[in-house]
């Protein structure tokens, strides 16, 4: 078996809650590759690697030799030369979450070069207003997209639609409501599923995230409804919340856009 050869560190850790962090790293003697707002990278550690100790103890244990990769959406810019940053949900039984969660800043670990993906712009018009709806850690690859042109090139409309259980979890809240109150173009609506468990009063929206299409919230701040024709929209994160909102706005017109026929819904399935 080759041996494992790290190719990055842990820059920064910055914990949301105990189950979602946002992970910082920077390439080990290497340039940060060019990507697309939207793309993912491949994080890996060897089986070696220790688990944190709030995790699940592992039912047979990984091979100490073998590399666990996984996919990782990136959620800083590609104009941010300096590091790479994720936001991950800890999975207490998983293979490599576990480990990635034990690392400490300056520690080593493994990141594919080659950062890859469709989930991007490429294929949006440069006129249609973009909704971009997403569970959990299903924010990061829009981050990149916020951060980046996106809010600066036009004028059409932005919304970035979150669904969470509880409002600690709506990592990356205070950015994103800093950017509702700078940008006249951009909306952001945090959605709650439990907000009864809320020590203050919930006054947002509550249910499911794709819920907010059916009520036609969207359509209330942008002052006309979004169609195929002026909109494009971008679902990512839980597969049960795709399904829910891509058979939603199928009986709303939206086609699954794929390279042979293109439409106007675009997908990113974490599992
Ligand atoms: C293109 C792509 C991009 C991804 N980007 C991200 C990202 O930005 N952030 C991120 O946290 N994950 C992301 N994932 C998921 C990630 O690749 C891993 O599957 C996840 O971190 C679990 O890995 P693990 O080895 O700990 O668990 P595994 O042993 O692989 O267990 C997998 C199981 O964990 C659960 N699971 C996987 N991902 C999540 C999640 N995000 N939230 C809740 N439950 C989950 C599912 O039940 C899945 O069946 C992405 C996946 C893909 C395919």
């Amino acid at each position: 078996m080759a041996e494992i050869k790290f190719n990055a560190r842990v820059l920064q850790k910055i914990d949301v809650t105990a189950d979602l962090m946002i992970m910082r790293i920077v390439p080990d003697g290497w340039e940060i590759p060019q990507f697309k707002a939207g793309q993912f990278a491949v994080l890996g550690l060897p089986g070696s690697s220790p688990r944190h100790p709030s995790c699940d103890t592992e039912e047979t244990p990984a091979d100490p030799a073998k590399l666990i990769r996984r996919a990782y959406s990136i959620a800083s810019s590609p104009e941010e030369r300096e590091y790479i940053e994720f936001y991950i949900m800890k999975v207490s039984s998983g293979a490599l979450t576990p480990r990635l969660w034990n690392l400490k800043p300056g520690d080593p670990l493994w990141i594919g070069p080659k950062f890859t993906g469709m989930f991007t712009l490429d294929e949006v018009p440069g006129d249609a207003n973009i909704v971009l709806m997403a569970t959990g850690t299903g924010l990061a690859p829009y981050m990149s997209m916020l951060r980046s042109f996106l809010l600066h090139e036009s004028s059409r409309r932005i919304a970035a639609l979150h669904g969470a259980r509880h409002s600690w979890d709506l990592g990356y809240r205070s950015e994103l409501q800093t950017l509702n109150r700078l940008f006249a173009n951009f909306n952001y609506f945090p959605v709650l599923d439990e907000p009864e468990k809320e020590a203050m009063p919930w006054t947002g929206h509550t249910g499911f995230v794709q819920e907010l299409w059916s009520n036609h919230v969207i359509a209330e701040h942008w002052g006309f409804e979004p169609t195929p024709d002026n909109t494009h929209i971008f679902l990512c994160g839980n597969p049960l919340m795709i399904k829910a909102a891509v058979s939603l706005l199928e009986g709303r017109g939206f086609k699954e856009h794929t390279k042979k026929t293109p439409g106007e819904i675009h997908l990113e399935k974490f599992w």
